[in-house]
C-alpha cells in the first residue's frame, strides 16, 4: 500500500504560484520519492490547470480538488462537478474537510452524498473525519468518528475498489493550530477508523488508506507516518512551501 502524502493548499496561491510550488516540489523530491509513496497536490480550482502542468509526466504526483457538488451539472452557482475535476486532470477530491463542515455548514448527509457520487463518477475520494475539542473532552471521539464514517460512507457500494477510497482523520482542534495529536491519540483514533472500515467493507477495509491531518510539520512527520494504521498525511499550512512539504513527503 503506497502512503498518500497530500498537500491541501486551501484558498492560497494564484495559478502561477501554484505552478511554481508544484514544479519546485517535483524538482525537490521527484527523483528521490520512495517507492511506497504517492504525492497529491490539492490547489484551489483556479490553479488546477497550471499545477497539473507542473506535475505532468510524474505518475506518482497526483492532482486533487478540494470539494465538489454531488450532481452531474445544472443550476448550482459556485459549485463544481466531479466530471469537471476529472476534466481538469484530478484523480482525487476531498469530501467533508472540517472547514467545509464547520465554516460552510456541510452536514454528514451532504458529505455522504458527495463521497458516493464522486466515487460513482470516477474520482478517488478522501473522506475527512475528526472530532472537535469539546467532543474529545467528553470522551466521544470514537462515537463521533463512527457516525461520520457511517453517514459519510452510507452510499458507497460494499464492493468499492478500496484503493479509490481514503479516510483522513483530522481532529478539528489540531487543524491549523500548531497543536498536533499525540502518537497515542493518533493510534487510538486510526484504530477506531480501521475497525469501522472492516465492519463496513470486510477484509477490503484493510486496503482503505487512513491519513492523519492536523499540524503535520517536517519535524513531526517521520514519527507520525510510522504509527499503526497511518497510511499517509493530509497537510495544510506546512504544504504551502515546497521545501517544507518535500521534507514531509520524504520523511523517514
Ligand atoms: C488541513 O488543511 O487538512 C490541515 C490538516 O491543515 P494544517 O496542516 O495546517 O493543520
Amino acid at each position: 500500500m503506497k502512503k498518500l502524502m497530500a498537500a491541501n493548499w486551501k484558498m492560497y496561491k494564484t495559478a502561477e504560484e501554484a505552478f511554481d510550488t508544484a514544479a519546485e516540489l517535483v524538482a525537490l523530491c521527484g527523483a528521490s520519492l520512495p517507492d511506497d509513496r504517492e504525492v497529491l497536490v490539492i490547489p484551489p480550482f483556479t490553479a488546477l490547470g497550471r499545477a497539473g502542468q507542473a506535475l505532468a509526466g510524474n505518475p506518482r504526483f497526483l492532482l486533487g480538488g478540494q470539494n465538489f457538488y454531488p450532481e452531474e451539472q445544472g443550476a448550482f452557482t459556485g459549485e463544481i462537478s466531479p466530471a469537471m475535476l476529472l476534466d481538469a486532470g484530478c484523480a482525487f477530491a476531498l469530501a467533508g474537510h472540517s472547514e467545509r463542515r464547520h465554516v460552510m455548514g456541510e452536514t454528514d448527509e451532504m458529505v455522504g452524498r458527495k463521497v458516493a457520487f464522486g466515487l460513482e463518477k470516477g474520482l478517488s475520494v478522501i473522506l475527512c473525519v475528526g472530532e472537535r475539542i469539546e467532543e474529545r473532552r467528553a470522551g466521544q471521539v470514537e462515537d463521533v468518528l463512527r457516525v461520520q464514517l457511517d453517514k459519510g460512507l452510507a452510499g458507497v457500494p460494499r464492493d468499492v475498489d478500496p484503493v479509490r477510497l481514503v479516510v483522513a482523520y483530522e481532529p478539528v482542534w489540531a487543524i491549523g493550530t500548531g497543536e498536533v495529536a499525540g502518537p497515542e491519540e493518533i493510534v487510538q483514533a486510526h484504530g477506531a477508523v480501521r475497525r469501522e472500515l472492516l465492519r463496513l467493507f470486510g477484509e477490503a477495509g484493510h486496503e482503505v488508506r487512513v491519513q492523519y491531518g492536523g499540524s503535520v510539520k517536517p519535524d513531526n512527520a517521520a514519527e507520525i507516518i510510522h504509527l499503526d494504521n497511518v497510511d499517509g498525511v493530509l497537510v495544510g499550512g506546512a504544504s504551502l512551501r515546497a521545501d517544507s512539504f518535500s521534507r514531509i513527503v520524504l520523511a523517514d
